[in-house]
């Protein structure tokens, strides 16, 4: 006989950051991870719960596969949903890793208040688009924005725009490339996201996974 407590379940996670922050919330919930995405070249990791798997996906695509049920849940950052838009996906909870926060950032020696203070259009360059637009827009502020996928200090340096909107923690990398934080935009952190279609066809598996994460990522 097969209850629901025969349903395999495949999580998403992105390697890096999301994978190492996440490994001690699956330990909360009794589980190991048999491999470590960052040797293994396998992009589907077993686990110590044979009926449990993981999904090793690009951080901006963790959405998707959860939207579309190709994995049941995922960890994502607030920024890779908010320009998700999050259809099709229940967030639970707010599991309190890879903390930091989207900021515009502009060259020390640019003037931004001013420049927006005279309504001068402004070149941004972003891979963070929705967010972008949304934020200039509230502020009525013009911009043109420039699609990046990576390395956006790099845009004010060689004249591609006038600032950036870019994922900050501790500023280093802003600093490096004399560019400093001109705006917050808004706080950054993880989330469990959850296919909803399997939040109500395997609630029974899940409800333990994201009560223990919930107690696991609670802050101190
Ligand atoms: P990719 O490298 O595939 O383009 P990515 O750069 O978004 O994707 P990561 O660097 O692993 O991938 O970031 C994953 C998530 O971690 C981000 O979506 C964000 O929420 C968070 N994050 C990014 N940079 C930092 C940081 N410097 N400190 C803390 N958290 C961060
Ligand atoms: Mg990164």
């Amino acid at each position: 006989m097969m209850g629901t407590t025969g349903q395999q379940l495949t999580l998403a996670l992105s390697k890096g950051r999301i994978f190492e922050e996440t490994l001690p919330l699956l330990q909360a919930a009794g589980i190991t991870v048999s491999e470590d995405p960052e040797t293994s070249r396998k992009l589907i990791l077993g686990t110590n719960d044979p009926l449990l798997r993981v999904i090793i996906v690009r951080a901006s695509d963790v959405p998707t596969y959860v939207q579309h049920g190709a994995a049941d849940f995922g960890v994502a950052g607030k920024d890779v949903l908010h320009e998700h838009g999050g259809e099709g996906l229940y967030q639970p909870i707010d599991l309190n890793i890879a903390k930091c926060r989207m900021a515009v950032a502009a060259p020390a020696g640019f003037d931004y208040r001013n420049a927006v203070r005279q309504g001068a259009r402004l070149r941004v360059a972003t891979k963070y688009w929705q967010t972008a637009r949304e934020h200039f827009a509230a502020k009525g502020v013009h911009v043109d924005l420039i699609k990046l996928y990576g390395s956006m200090e790099l845009a004010p340096l060689v004249g591609l725009s006038d600032a950036i909107v870019d994922l900050v923690s501790s500023g280093s990398t802003l600093r490096a490339n004399n560019l400093v934080e001109v705006e917050h935009i808004m706080d950054i952190s993880s989330r469990l996201v959850i296919n909803q279609a399997a939040l109500k066809l395997k609630r029974e598996r899940l409800q333990p996974i994201i009560d223990a994460f919930e107690r696991a990522s609670r802050p101190a």
